[in-house]
């Protein structure tokens, strides 16, 4: 079979990597994808994987590739052609596609309608508000004391949340992204939740329009920094599974969180095909919602795909064709990492076009792969082109190893500006009493 990957992320090169691994497809193409992505090689008759120059965002362009080359399944990667609605586009040509339908992507395109089904169907979330208007927001947040989370309504690249302590932090977020506009349209409404304190985590669910499989735990790193300072990031690393829930408590929290999104779905007519991500914090009180995302997260794709044991493709395959109820996932009993490397600068502005080296020496490394977020060549020299430059992936029996796999292969590749966190899983080796 024939399949197009849509985006260029770390993201989308762990999902062509995984793709490729199936005996199925004969031919993939990726929009536009990256240098990790173009090496890639099908197993099914080492066919190199086609990178072609189309934006993630260019639906027209997409849609008459797509006609030209007729892919049997299009798996869309980020959220913008998501939200754009790109899935509708395909299916209303016949074109076979994964990833939820416009409406569907709403719990991720918009926190106001997301905030609203929560609370429609009990879903543990933080107690939150939405607003039009700077006083009546001003007002809730001062209800909240000024410990809030401001959002603007709609995709804001990842930066979008504002976190206050006060009231002064708080109506500076409030103006910025009502009156000033700091995110333009997306921020015509904001949502302003209570602040959630505890451990956060992240959950995938893949999607089927009714029944869901949960993926194991995993747990980003967002901030810049060590210790969990600085800006927040698009994600600096990620580890797979977490200690944090047991079983007993993943099914309870199953039962309160998913299994009332399935309803809900259900009840209002969601179609939801695809995979479902939310932004969990373990509170004192138990789970809750912070968000939710319809697509994979950027880096946990990079650390889930490596012990997922099916083929990716009949998995998403199922998901279209609504038969994911008959199929169980299986995962390895490894544990695995993702440290990423940027570029200097990142999460502010960065340069681009620095070259990296170092990727030849662990390319042959067992248990571990580099895939690409921020590069493309230049010429034959693999160079930097982006914030998120590689995802440096690890896996290993326990997290200790897969560690100091990951770490091993940062210190081979350099470039100029290369900065990474230390401390990625570190929280998971403290809570086992390691570290
Ligand atoms: P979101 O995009 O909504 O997940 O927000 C981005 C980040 O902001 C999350 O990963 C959390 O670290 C933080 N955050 C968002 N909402 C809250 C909240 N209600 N309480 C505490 N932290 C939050």
């Amino acid at each position: 079979m024939k399949l197009l990957v849509i985006g260029s992320g770390g993201r989308e090169h762990a999902l062509v990597w995984k793709l490729a691994q199936s005996p199925h497809p004969s031919r993939m193409w990726c929009t536009p994808g990256n240098a990790g992505i173009a090496t890639e090689r099908l197993a099914r008759n080492e066919a190199p994987v086609d990178c072609v120059s189309i934006s993630a965002e260019d639906l027209p362009t997409l849609l008459a590739f797509a006609q030209e080359t007729k892919p049997d399944l299009t798996v869309v990667g980020p959220d913008n052609p998501l939200a754009m609605g790109v899935v509708d586009q395909f299916r209303q040509h016949g074109l076979r596609i994964w990833g939820p339908n416009q409406q569907a992507a709403r719990f991720e395109s918009s926190k106001v309608f997301s905030q609203r089904f929560m609370e429609a169907h009990g879903i543990p979330t933080a107690k939150a508000g939405s607003f039009t208007e700077f006083t009546a927001a001003s007002r809730f947040a001062a209800s909240l004391g000024g410990r809030c989370a401001v959002k603007a309504d709609g995709l804001a690249l990842g930066k979008g949340v504002l976190i206050c302590k006060d009231m002064a932090q708080a109506d500076q977020a409030i103006e910025a992204i009502l009156v000033k506009k700091a995110f333009g349209p997306a921020g015509a409404w904001v949502v302003i939740q209570e602040l959630l304190e505890g451990t956060e985590l992240s959950w995938h669910a893949l999607c089927d329009g009714k029944s869901a499989k949960l993926f194991p735990t995993a747990q980003d790193h967002k901030r810049a920094l060590d210790g969990d300072q600085g800006p927040n990031t698009g994600g600096m690393g990620a580890y797979s599974p977490t200690p944090f829930l047991t079983e007993a408590q993943m099914d309870d929290a199953k039962g309160r969180i998913l299994d009332p999104w399935l309803r809900g779905c259900a009840a209002e007519g969601i179609d939801y095909r695809g995979i479902l991500y939310p932004g969990l914090m373990l509170t004192d009180a138990g789970p809750k919602v912070l968000e939710f995302n319809a697509r994979f997260g950027d880096p946990e794709t990079q650390v889930y795909l490596p012990r997922l044991e099916n083929d990716l493709v009949e998995l998403l395959d199922a998901c279209v064709t609504g038969t994911l109820g008959s199929l169980e996932l299986k995962w390895s009993a490894n544990v695995a990492i993702c440290v990423v490397v940027a570029s200097g600068g990142y999460p502010g502005s960065y340069p681009k076009g620095k070259a990296i080296t170092g990727l030849e020496a662990v390319a042959g490394w067992p248990n571990t792969k580099v895939f690409h977020a921020g590069t493309t060549l230049l010429g034959e020299q693999c160079v930097t082109n982006g914030g998120r430059v590689l995802g440096v992936t690890a896996w290993a029996a326990t997290l200790v190893q897969a560690r100091s796999a990951a770490y091993a292969a940062v210190d081979q590749i350099k470039f100029d500006g290369a900065q990474c966190r230390r401390d990625i899983g570190a929280r998971a080796l403290k809570a086992a009493g390691g570290g």
